[in-house]
Protein backbone atom coordinates (compact mmCIF):
# COMPACT_ATOMS: atom_id res chain seq x y z
CA UNK A 1 0.00 0.00 0.00
CA UNK A 2 1.54 3.43 -0.64
CA UNK A 3 3.01 5.26 2.37
CA UNK A 4 0.51 7.74 3.90
CA UNK A 5 1.75 11.22 4.22
CA UNK A 6 0.20 13.07 6.78
CA UNK A 7 2.75 15.05 8.39
CA UNK A 8 3.75 16.04 5.15
CA UNK A 9 0.28 15.74 3.96
CA UNK A 10 -0.66 17.90 0.40
CA UNK A 11 3.10 18.60 -0.67
CA UNK A 12 4.12 15.78 -3.57
CA UNK A 13 6.99 15.22 -2.59
CA UNK A 14 8.07 18.77 -2.62
CA UNK A 15 8.17 22.13 0.06
CA UNK A 16 4.73 24.55 0.43
CA UNK A 17 6.46 27.89 1.49
CA UNK A 18 3.94 30.15 -0.64
CA UNK A 19 0.59 31.11 1.72
CA UNK A 20 -1.68 31.50 -1.44
CA UNK A 21 -0.18 27.72 -2.55
CA UNK A 22 -0.99 26.24 1.14
CA UNK A 23 -4.13 27.90 1.07
CA UNK A 24 -5.37 25.79 -1.92
CA UNK A 25 -4.66 22.74 -0.31
CA UNK A 26 -7.11 23.42 2.45
CA UNK A 27 -4.26 25.25 4.51
CA UNK A 28 -5.86 26.66 7.71
CA UNK A 29 -8.90 24.69 7.73
CA UNK A 30 -7.80 22.78 10.84
CA UNK A 31 -7.25 25.65 12.52
CA UNK A 32 -10.60 27.19 11.62
CA UNK A 33 -12.61 23.89 12.43
CA UNK A 34 -10.34 23.87 15.93
CA UNK A 35 -11.57 27.83 16.78
CA UNK A 36 -14.87 26.77 15.66
CA UNK A 37 -14.61 23.92 19.01
CA UNK A 38 -14.21 25.07 22.83
CA UNK A 39 -10.41 24.48 23.73
CA UNK A 40 -11.21 21.37 26.03
CA UNK A 41 -13.13 19.61 22.76
CA UNK A 42 -9.57 20.38 20.75
CA UNK A 43 -7.92 18.88 23.10
CA UNK A 44 -10.37 15.89 23.35
CA UNK A 45 -9.65 15.07 20.00
CA UNK A 46 -6.39 14.87 20.24
CA UNK A 47 -6.70 12.33 22.99
CA UNK A 48 -8.79 10.71 20.58
CA UNK A 49 -6.29 10.60 18.28
CA UNK A 50 -3.93 8.96 21.07
CA UNK A 51 -1.08 11.09 19.46
CA UNK A 52 2.18 10.86 21.73
CA UNK A 53 5.00 13.25 21.64
CA UNK A 54 7.44 12.85 18.95
CA UNK A 55 10.49 14.47 20.99
CA UNK A 56 11.31 11.37 22.37
CA UNK A 57 9.47 10.71 25.49
CA UNK A 58 6.19 9.62 23.83
CA UNK A 59 4.23 11.02 26.36
CA UNK A 60 0.14 11.51 25.00
CA UNK A 61 0.02 14.86 23.49
CA UNK A 62 -3.77 15.95 24.43
CA UNK A 63 -2.60 14.37 28.27
CA UNK A 64 0.05 17.48 28.68
CA UNK A 65 -2.41 20.11 27.24
CA UNK A 66 -5.02 18.96 29.17
CA UNK A 67 -2.43 19.95 32.12
CA UNK A 68 -2.07 23.42 31.78
CA UNK A 69 -4.50 25.00 34.42
CA UNK A 70 -7.24 27.47 32.88
CA UNK A 71 -6.80 30.85 32.74
CA UNK A 72 -9.71 31.21 36.17
CA UNK A 73 -7.63 29.23 38.05
CA UNK A 74 -4.14 30.64 37.26
CA UNK A 75 -4.08 34.59 36.76
CA UNK A 76 -0.90 34.21 34.85
CA UNK A 77 -0.16 34.54 30.91
CA UNK A 78 -0.66 30.94 29.32
CA UNK A 79 2.63 30.33 27.22
CA UNK A 80 3.16 27.26 24.49
CA UNK A 81 7.29 26.69 24.06
CA UNK A 82 7.96 24.51 20.89
CA UNK A 83 11.29 22.84 21.13
CA UNK A 84 12.88 23.02 17.53
CA UNK A 85 16.25 22.58 18.92
CA UNK A 86 16.79 19.10 17.49
CA UNK A 87 20.45 17.90 17.95
CA UNK A 88 20.01 14.33 19.31
CA UNK A 89 22.65 12.64 17.26
CA UNK A 90 21.25 10.72 14.16
CA UNK A 91 17.72 12.98 14.13
CA UNK A 92 17.13 15.74 11.61
CA UNK A 93 13.07 15.03 10.86
CA UNK A 94 12.24 18.47 12.50
CA UNK A 95 14.40 20.40 10.14
CA UNK A 96 12.62 19.09 6.73
CA UNK A 97 8.91 19.69 8.79
CA UNK A 98 9.98 23.06 9.24
CA UNK A 99 11.58 23.97 5.69
CA UNK A 100 8.70 21.67 3.65
CA UNK A 101 5.63 22.36 5.81
CA UNK A 102 6.16 25.60 7.93
CA UNK A 103 2.95 26.56 7.69
CA UNK A 104 1.55 23.54 8.84
CA UNK A 105 3.74 23.43 11.66
CA UNK A 106 2.72 27.19 12.72
CA UNK A 107 -0.95 26.40 11.87
CA UNK A 108 -0.32 23.55 14.67
CA UNK A 109 1.40 26.24 16.85
CA UNK A 110 -1.80 28.59 16.92
CA UNK A 111 -4.27 25.30 17.34
CA UNK A 112 -2.43 24.77 20.12
CA UNK A 113 -2.12 27.52 21.86
CA UNK A 114 -5.51 27.88 21.59
CA UNK A 115 -6.47 24.74 23.03
CA UNK A 116 -4.20 25.58 26.35
CA UNK A 117 -5.43 29.22 25.81
CA UNK A 118 -2.33 31.00 25.16
CA UNK A 119 -1.87 34.06 23.00
CA UNK A 120 1.89 33.44 23.61
CA UNK A 121 4.25 31.30 21.52
CA UNK A 122 7.50 30.87 21.74
CA UNK A 123 9.60 28.79 19.13
CA UNK A 124 13.48 27.88 20.24
CA UNK A 125 15.04 26.93 17.34
CA UNK A 126 18.04 26.03 17.15
CA UNK A 127 21.09 28.24 16.30
CA UNK A 128 22.79 25.92 13.42
CA UNK A 129 19.55 26.36 12.02
CA UNK A 130 19.85 29.09 10.07
CA UNK A 131 17.55 28.45 6.79
CA UNK A 132 14.90 26.72 8.78
CA UNK A 133 14.71 29.74 10.93
CA UNK A 134 14.59 32.19 8.01
CA UNK A 135 11.90 30.07 5.96
CA UNK A 136 9.68 30.44 9.40
CA UNK A 137 10.59 34.13 9.72
CA UNK A 138 9.06 34.68 6.44
CA UNK A 139 6.15 32.09 6.59
CA UNK A 140 5.15 33.65 9.99
CA UNK A 141 5.18 37.73 7.96
CA UNK A 142 2.94 35.82 5.40
CA UNK A 143 0.46 35.06 8.23
CA UNK A 144 0.66 38.48 9.77
CA UNK A 145 -0.19 39.95 6.62
CA UNK A 146 -3.15 37.38 6.33
CA UNK A 147 -4.57 38.08 9.69
CA UNK A 148 -4.53 34.55 10.63
CA UNK A 149 -2.39 34.70 13.97
CA UNK A 150 -6.21 35.91 15.91
CA UNK A 151 -3.90 37.90 18.11
CA UNK A 152 -1.16 35.57 19.12
CA UNK A 153 2.30 36.58 19.35
CA UNK A 154 4.94 33.90 17.65
CA UNK A 155 8.19 34.81 18.83
CA UNK A 156 11.42 33.19 16.84
CA UNK A 157 13.77 32.29 19.47
CA UNK A 158 17.42 31.23 18.70
CA UNK A 159 19.50 28.61 20.69
CA UNK A 160 23.19 29.00 20.71
CA UNK A 161 24.08 25.32 20.15
CA UNK A 162 23.88 23.52 23.55
CA UNK A 163 22.28 20.15 23.27
CA UNK A 164 21.08 20.37 26.50
CA UNK A 165 18.36 23.01 25.68
CA UNK A 166 16.36 20.53 23.81
CA UNK A 167 15.83 19.41 27.59
CA UNK A 168 12.16 21.27 28.26
CA UNK A 169 13.69 22.95 31.50
CA UNK A 170 16.88 24.03 30.30
CA UNK A 171 15.14 25.11 27.28
CA UNK A 172 12.71 27.89 29.32
CA UNK A 173 15.94 28.59 31.68
CA UNK A 174 17.74 29.16 28.57
CA UNK A 175 14.47 31.45 27.01
CA UNK A 176 14.68 33.43 29.94
CA UNK A 177 18.49 34.57 29.57
CA UNK A 178 20.26 31.84 31.82
CA UNK A 179 22.36 29.31 31.25
CA UNK A 180 20.42 26.55 29.78
CA UNK A 181 20.75 23.60 32.84
CA UNK A 182 17.60 21.31 33.87
CA UNK A 183 15.41 22.77 36.41
CA UNK A 184 14.76 19.95 39.28
CA UNK A 185 10.48 18.96 38.89
CA UNK A 186 8.36 19.61 40.83
CA UNK A 187 6.89 21.94 39.77
CA UNK A 188 6.34 20.47 35.99
CA UNK A 189 6.18 23.24 33.07
CA UNK A 190 2.48 22.81 33.10
CA UNK A 191 1.82 24.87 36.36
CA UNK A 192 5.26 26.67 36.62
CA UNK A 193 7.09 26.98 33.55
CA UNK A 194 8.73 30.04 31.53
CA UNK A 195 8.30 32.83 33.79
CA UNK A 196 7.04 30.47 36.41
CA UNK A 197 3.74 30.52 34.19
CA UNK A 198 1.51 27.57 32.87
CA UNK A 199 3.89 26.28 30.12
CA UNK A 200 2.95 23.26 27.25
CA UNK A 201 6.23 22.35 25.52
CA UNK A 202 5.92 20.40 22.65
CA UNK A 203 8.19 18.94 20.01
CA UNK A 204 7.82 20.38 16.43
CA UNK A 205 6.62 17.28 14.66
CA UNK A 206 4.10 16.48 17.55
CA UNK A 207 2.88 20.24 16.91
CA UNK A 208 2.71 19.70 13.42
CA UNK A 209 1.02 16.34 13.63
CA UNK A 210 -1.77 17.96 15.61
CA UNK A 211 -2.85 20.21 12.35
CA UNK A 212 -3.28 16.35 10.85
CA UNK A 213 -5.08 15.24 13.99
CA UNK A 214 -7.61 18.39 13.80
CA UNK A 215 -7.66 18.29 9.91
CA UNK A 216 -8.78 14.59 9.60
CA UNK A 217 -10.28 14.02 13.05
CA UNK A 218 -9.17 12.22 15.85
CA UNK A 219 -10.66 8.89 15.00
CA UNK A 220 -9.57 8.57 11.92
CA UNK A 221 -5.80 9.33 12.55
CA UNK A 222 -6.03 6.87 15.28
CA UNK A 223 -6.59 4.26 12.88
CA UNK A 224 -2.93 4.58 11.34
CA UNK A 225 -0.55 2.55 13.09
CA UNK A 226 -0.93 0.28 15.58
CA UNK A 227 -2.44 0.52 19.08
CA UNK A 228 -0.19 2.25 21.92
CA UNK A 229 1.47 3.74 18.27
CA UNK A 230 -1.03 5.62 16.48
CA UNK A 231 -0.32 7.61 13.96
CA UNK A 232 3.00 8.18 11.73
CA UNK A 233 6.25 9.37 12.05
CA UNK A 234 9.33 10.72 10.42
CA UNK A 235 11.96 8.69 10.71
CA UNK A 236 15.58 9.86 10.30
CA UNK A 237 17.55 6.97 8.64
CA UNK A 238 21.51 7.41 8.70
CA UNK A 239 24.39 5.76 9.01
CA UNK A 240 25.96 2.84 6.79
CA UNK A 241 22.85 2.76 4.03
CA UNK A 242 22.47 3.13 0.64
CA UNK A 243 19.79 5.94 1.08
CA UNK A 244 19.86 7.40 4.39
CA UNK A 245 16.86 10.48 4.75
CA UNK A 246 14.09 11.03 6.21
CA UNK A 247 10.61 8.39 5.85
CA UNK A 248 7.30 9.50 6.62
CA UNK A 249 6.06 5.73 7.70
CA UNK A 250 3.22 4.37 9.99
CA UNK A 251 3.94 3.21 13.48
CA UNK A 252 4.16 -0.48 13.27
CA UNK A 253 6.71 -0.63 10.17
CA UNK A 254 9.00 -3.29 10.19
CA UNK A 255 12.54 -2.44 10.93
CA UNK A 256 14.36 -4.43 8.48
CA UNK A 257 12.30 -2.85 5.79
CA UNK A 258 13.20 0.24 6.67
CA UNK A 259 16.80 -0.45 6.45
CA UNK A 260 16.93 -3.04 3.30
CA UNK A 261 13.55 -1.76 1.45
CA UNK A 262 13.28 2.17 2.20
CA UNK A 263 16.99 2.49 2.81
CA UNK A 264 18.26 0.40 0.24
CA UNK A 265 19.85 -1.90 2.32
CA UNK A 266 23.86 -1.40 3.81
CA UNK A 267 26.24 0.44 1.83
CA UNK A 268 29.17 -0.99 -0.08
CA UNK A 269 27.95 -4.58 -0.16
CA UNK A 270 28.88 -4.60 3.36
CA UNK A 271 26.73 -6.86 5.75
CA UNK A 272 24.77 -5.26 9.33
CA UNK A 273 26.04 -5.44 12.16
CA UNK A 274 23.75 -3.77 14.75
CA UNK A 275 21.31 -0.82 14.66
CA UNK A 276 20.34 1.99 16.93
CA UNK A 277 16.19 2.14 16.47
CA UNK A 278 15.78 5.82 18.34
CA UNK A 279 18.40 8.16 18.15
CA UNK A 280 22.48 7.62 20.16
CA UNK A 281 20.73 7.64 23.91
CA UNK A 282 18.80 4.21 22.94
CA UNK A 283 19.87 0.41 23.55
CA UNK A 284 21.35 -0.81 20.51
CA UNK A 285 19.73 -4.10 18.66
CA UNK A 286 21.77 -6.85 17.40
CA UNK A 287 20.41 -8.09 13.47
CA UNK A 288 18.38 -10.99 15.30
CA UNK A 289 16.36 -8.20 17.09
CA UNK A 290 16.12 -6.41 14.00
CA UNK A 291 14.85 -9.46 12.28
CA UNK A 292 11.42 -9.07 14.84
CA UNK A 293 11.42 -5.40 15.92
CA UNK A 294 8.70 -2.68 14.34
CA UNK A 295 8.84 0.48 14.20
CA UNK A 296 6.61 1.03 17.56
CA UNK A 297 6.51 1.97 21.22
CA UNK A 298 5.47 -1.78 22.42
CA UNK A 299 8.01 -3.67 19.47
CA UNK A 300 10.77 -1.60 20.65
CA UNK A 301 10.31 -1.68 24.34
CA UNK A 302 9.72 -5.43 24.36
CA UNK A 303 13.48 -5.98 23.01
CA UNK A 304 14.81 -3.55 25.77
CA UNK A 305 14.94 -0.26 23.66
CA UNK A 306 13.00 2.28 23.11
CA UNK A 307 11.36 4.42 19.71
CA UNK A 308 12.62 7.74 21.39
CA UNK A 309 13.66 10.46 18.73
CA UNK A 310 12.71 7.75 15.66
CA UNK A 311 16.34 8.45 14.60
CA UNK A 312 17.29 5.05 12.94
CA UNK A 313 21.26 4.10 12.68
CA UNK A 314 22.25 1.14 10.67
CA UNK A 315 25.86 0.31 11.75
CA UNK A 316 27.94 -2.27 9.01
CA UNK A 317 30.35 -4.99 10.16
CA UNK A 318 33.36 -2.78 10.02
CA UNK A 319 32.54 -0.77 12.91
CA UNK A 320 34.22 -1.18 15.73
CA UNK A 321 32.03 -1.46 18.52
CA UNK A 322 34.75 0.75 21.01
CA UNK A 323 35.07 3.33 19.21
CA UNK A 324 30.98 3.76 18.78
CA UNK A 325 31.46 3.88 22.58
CA UNK A 326 33.88 6.45 22.41
CA UNK A 327 31.84 8.72 19.93
CA UNK A 328 28.86 8.65 21.48
CA UNK A 329 30.65 9.12 25.10
CA UNK A 330 32.11 12.02 23.71
CA UNK A 331 29.41 13.68 22.66
CA UNK A 332 27.51 13.44 26.00
CA UNK A 333 30.91 14.23 28.12
CA UNK A 334 30.80 17.65 25.89
CA UNK A 335 27.42 18.23 26.03
CA UNK A 336 26.80 17.75 30.23
CA UNK A 337 26.04 20.50 31.96
CA UNK A 338 28.10 19.85 34.46
CA UNK A 339 24.92 20.06 37.06
CA UNK A 340 25.21 17.10 38.81
CA UNK A 341 28.28 15.02 39.31
CA UNK A 342 27.56 11.19 37.93
CA UNK A 343 26.71 12.98 34.79
CA UNK A 344 29.64 15.72 34.74
CA UNK A 345 32.61 13.39 36.23
CA UNK A 346 30.83 9.72 35.09
CA UNK A 347 30.35 10.67 31.36
CA UNK A 348 34.41 11.91 31.07
CA UNK A 349 34.96 8.57 32.88
CA UNK A 350 33.34 6.07 30.39
CA UNK A 351 35.19 8.25 27.70
CA UNK A 352 38.56 7.57 29.03
CA UNK A 353 38.17 3.90 30.13
CA UNK A 354 36.75 3.15 26.56
CA UNK A 355 39.72 4.88 25.07
CA UNK A 356 42.15 2.63 27.38
CA UNK A 357 40.07 -0.27 25.90
CA UNK A 358 40.24 0.80 22.29
CA UNK A 359 44.17 1.43 22.94
CA UNK A 360 45.01 -1.56 24.07
CA UNK A 361 46.10 -0.14 27.48
CA UNK A 362 43.13 -1.80 29.36
CA UNK A 363 43.03 -4.41 32.37
CA UNK A 364 40.19 -7.10 32.52
CA UNK A 365 39.19 -4.85 35.60
CA UNK A 366 38.56 -2.04 33.14
CA UNK A 367 35.74 -3.44 31.73
CA UNK A 368 34.28 -4.38 35.04
CA UNK A 369 34.83 -0.59 36.04
CA UNK A 370 33.05 1.05 32.93
CA UNK A 371 30.00 -1.17 33.04
CA UNK A 372 30.14 0.08 37.28
CA UNK A 373 30.46 3.93 36.05
CA UNK A 374 27.88 3.11 34.07
CA UNK A 375 25.84 1.96 37.16
CA UNK A 376 26.92 4.79 38.99
CA UNK A 377 25.17 7.13 36.42
CA UNK A 378 21.88 5.39 36.11
CA UNK A 379 18.75 6.48 37.71
CA UNK A 380 21.46 9.46 39.93
CA UNK A 381 21.32 11.84 37.55
CA UNK A 382 18.74 15.42 37.01
CA UNK A 383 17.67 14.81 33.90
CA UNK A 384 18.17 12.15 31.33
CA UNK A 385 21.54 13.38 29.35
CA UNK A 386 23.85 10.99 31.89
CA UNK A 387 21.53 8.22 31.62
CA UNK A 388 21.86 8.02 27.84
CA UNK A 389 25.49 7.66 27.95
CA UNK A 390 25.51 5.18 29.90
CA UNK A 391 22.01 2.72 28.56
CA UNK A 392 24.17 3.70 25.44
CA UNK A 393 27.70 2.20 26.30
CA UNK A 394 26.22 -0.66 28.16
CA UNK A 395 24.34 -1.78 25.57
CA UNK A 396 27.69 -2.17 23.75
CA UNK A 397 29.39 -4.42 25.81
CA UNK A 398 26.09 -6.37 26.93
CA UNK A 399 25.58 -6.83 22.78
CA UNK A 400 29.09 -6.94 21.75
CA UNK A 401 31.01 -8.15 24.91
CA UNK A 402 33.00 -10.63 22.91
CA UNK A 403 34.46 -7.50 20.81
CA UNK A 404 35.51 -5.38 23.92
CA UNK A 405 36.91 -8.52 25.53
CA UNK A 406 39.23 -9.01 22.00
CA UNK A 407 40.55 -5.32 22.56
CA UNK A 408 41.69 -6.75 25.89
CA UNK A 409 43.10 -9.84 24.56
CA UNK A 410 44.39 -8.50 21.68
CA UNK A 411 46.07 -5.08 23.04
CA UNK A 412 44.16 -3.15 20.61
CA UNK A 413 41.12 -3.13 17.92
CA UNK A 414 40.34 -6.65 16.48
CA UNK A 415 39.22 -5.16 13.44
CA UNK A 416 42.59 -3.53 12.41
CA UNK A 417 41.36 -0.12 13.41
CA UNK A 418 39.34 -0.91 9.88
CA UNK A 419 35.54 1.49 10.86
CA UNK A 420 32.90 2.60 9.39
CA UNK A 421 32.39 5.14 12.01
CA UNK A 422 33.14 8.00 9.80
CA UNK A 423 29.67 7.24 8.42
CA UNK A 424 27.65 6.59 11.95
CA UNK A 425 26.49 9.60 13.55
CA UNK A 426 27.65 11.94 10.67
CA UNK A 427 25.56 14.09 8.95
CA UNK A 428 23.16 12.90 6.53
CA UNK A 429 22.49 14.70 3.01
CA UNK A 430 18.97 15.59 3.69
CA UNK A 431 16.33 14.09 0.93
CA UNK A 432 12.97 13.07 1.52
CA UNK A 433 12.35 10.04 -0.65
CA UNK A 434 8.61 9.98 -2.41
CA UNK A 435 8.22 6.54 -2.53
CA UNK A 436 5.69 3.94 -2.07
CA UNK A 437 6.66 0.79 0.25
CA UNK A 438 4.76 -2.48 -0.25
CA UNK A 439 3.91 -3.46 2.91
CA UNK A 440 1.50 -5.77 4.25
FE1 LIG B 1 23.40 18.51 33.50
FE2 LIG B 1 24.11 15.98 33.00
FE3 LIG B 1 22.94 16.56 35.27
FE4 LIG B 1 21.55 16.68 32.98
S1 LIG B 1 22.39 14.84 33.89
S2 LIG B 1 21.51 18.14 34.66
S3 LIG B 1 23.15 17.41 31.59
S4 LIG B 1 24.95 17.32 34.59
Amino acid sequence: MATPEVVFAHTDGGAVTDIAQYEATGGFSALEKSRAMAPDEVIEELNASQLRGRGGAFFPTGRKWSFVPKPEQIAKPHYLVVNADESEPGTFKDREIMLRVPFRFLEGCLIAAYAIQSKHVFIYIRGEYEQEFEVLRDALAAMHKKKVLGGVTIVLHRGAGAYICGEETALLESLEGRRGQPRTKPPFPAIAGLYAAPTAVNNVESITTATSVMEMGGVEYAKLGVPNSTGTRVFSLSGNVVNGGNYELPHGFPLKDLIYEVGGGIANGRKLKAVIPGGSSTVILTPAEVEKATLDFDSLTSLGTAIGSAAVIAIDDRCCMVQLGIRVSQFYEHESCGKCTPCRVGTHWLTQILQKIEDGRAAQSDLDLLLDVCDRILGKCLCPLGDSDAIAVASYVDKFRDEFQAHIDNGGCPLGGSSSLEAVLAPVAMHHAAHEVAHA
